[in-house]
């Protein structure tokens, strides 16, 4: 299934709550993503909302108030839940079917005095709030999809053949850890860990310490063990994308990547952006897939399909800030999700095409995110060529890899001519030192 843009993107649509029209926010009436949050000075428990300006539309509320009313009784029971779990797993109909209530609700003059009241009462300003995580993560997979980043990281290490013979065939990808992926203003310990010393291997703090720009999707409906998911298929069973920060100790990676991949330089921190942004809400940023290059492989026929090359790419800018402590934000990267060699949809059936079962929260995450060019870089490995060539900051002050205080922000925007813009919020984590000793 394929999202069509509908009147809930619709430019013209006027929204009740004035900061949905502000031009810098990432969270107009045609965005409406999801996510979980708690009130601050009571004590309720997690709800799920929708961003909308700067408020939250509480929809456990908004269900007890009757403005769902007529919605499936499964969607109904999955919006009183307190994670998006039970939602994800219903499929696109009954997505759908939530958005345009929630369009509908949060349009001005489109209801009687007494349901604007109750809609009213079901807002909150986000700053009374502090959002929690958004699902239940059963299982977190990384990919690999940038080839940008592929390549450039396969440079420093191999400058002869940067890219191994198989990343043209096949999605490459590891199992991360679901435990330690947190919600974004989670303050993230530098770890500890092996690396190569001087004479011997040594046991202390990492000091390459780096952050990944990714963009994750949440699994919706699943698959059952031991049955795959067509590639025509895949997009149904995408719920929505969100900002992922793949933390990374180099030094620690170095050392220990080697035969299996990647395990304790990633599993000590994967932090996430609270809101998720529905497959729906990014219908109109949908480009094609990334021409590949001539001479390049066709994808394998299970990863090929006509219309995912036409339309399987997004148009996300991303972007990544440095804020060092009591300092302001620095740029420190550019880059587009529409870039990336594989589609989500690819990586998807990929995924379940031996019969693994996905499972509705599981997260699914891009890889670094690299363009081309310089200053594109989704990582401090890329731009600071493996800490050969320091990032300058202001007042002379530069980076190689982080320092205990740094805070690394992530935004993500998709902009078209015609449409209104929508954005992922932030996605941010401060670096706090190790622990004195182990
Ligand atoms: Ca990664």
């Amino acid at each position: 299934m394929k999202y069509s843009v509908n009147e809930t993107h619709d430019p013209s649509l006027e929204c009740r709550v004035k900061s949905a029209h502000d031009p810098r926010t990432d969270f107009p009436i045609q965005n409406l993503p999801l996510g979980v949050f708690i009130r601050l000075n009571c004590k309720s428990r997690p709800a799920i909302g929708v961003a909308i300006g700067d408020r939250i539309l509480d929809l456990k509320q908004s269900r007890e108030k009757g403005l769902l009313a007529g919605l499936d009784e499964r969607l109904l029971e999955g919006v009183g839940s307190e994670s998006l779990n039970d939602l994800m797993a219903l499929g696109p109909e009954h997505w759908s079917a939530l958005r345009r209530r929630i369009s509908l609700l949060l349009r001005a003059g489109d209801a009687s005095r007494q349901k604007a009241a109750e809609i009213e009462a079901s807002l909150m300003p986000m700053s009374e709030t502090r959002m929690v995580m958004p699902a239940r993560i059963g299982d977190y997979t990384d990919f690999y999809a940038s080839i940008y980043h592929a390549r450039n990281v396969g440079k420093m290490f191999r400058p002869d053949t940067p890219l191994l013979p198989n990343y043209k065939y096949v999605p490459v990808g590891y199992h991360g850890r679901a435990s330690s992926v947190v919600v974004s203003g989670t303050p993230v310990r530098r770890p500890w860990g092996q690396s190569e010393g001087q004479s011997a291997p040594e046991f202390k703090p990492s000091r390459m310490l780096d952050y990944e720009l990714e963009v994750g999707a949440f699994v919706g409906t699943g698959n059952a063990l031991g049955q795959s998911v067509g590639i025509r298929e895949a997009d149904a069973h995408l719920f929505g994308f969100c900002l992922v920060n793949d933390w990374s100790a180099r030094d620690l990676q170095k050392w220990e990547y080697q035969p299996l991949g990647p395990f304790l330089a990633k599993s000590f921190a994967t932090t996430i952006s609270p809101w998720i942004v529905t497959m729906e809400a990014l219908a109109p940023f949908r480009v094609p897939a990334m021409q590949r290059p001539l001479g390049d492989p066709a994808p394998l026929p299970y990863l090929a399909d006509k219309e995912d090359m036409e339309s399987g790419a997004i148009d996300l800018g991303l972007e990544v800030f440095l804020c060092p402590e009591g300092k302001s934000p620095v740029l420190l990267s550019r880059s587009n999700l529409r870039d990336l060699y594989w589609t989500f949809s690819q990586l998807l059936t990929h995924h379940c095409s031996n019969g693994c079962n996905l499972r509705p929260g599981d997260l699914i995450a891009s890889g670094t995110v690299s363009g081309e060019g310089k200053g594109t870089g989704g990582c401090l490995l890329e731009l600071t060529w493996r800490g050969s060539e320091p990032v300058k900051l202001p007042q002379g002050d530069t980076r190689c890899f982080l320092e205990d205080g740094d805070e690394v922000v992530m935004r993500g925007r998709a902009e078209r001519d015609g449409f209104v813009g929508i954005g992922f919020g932030e996605c941010r984590g401060r670096i706090v030192p190790s622990s004195d000793s182990f």
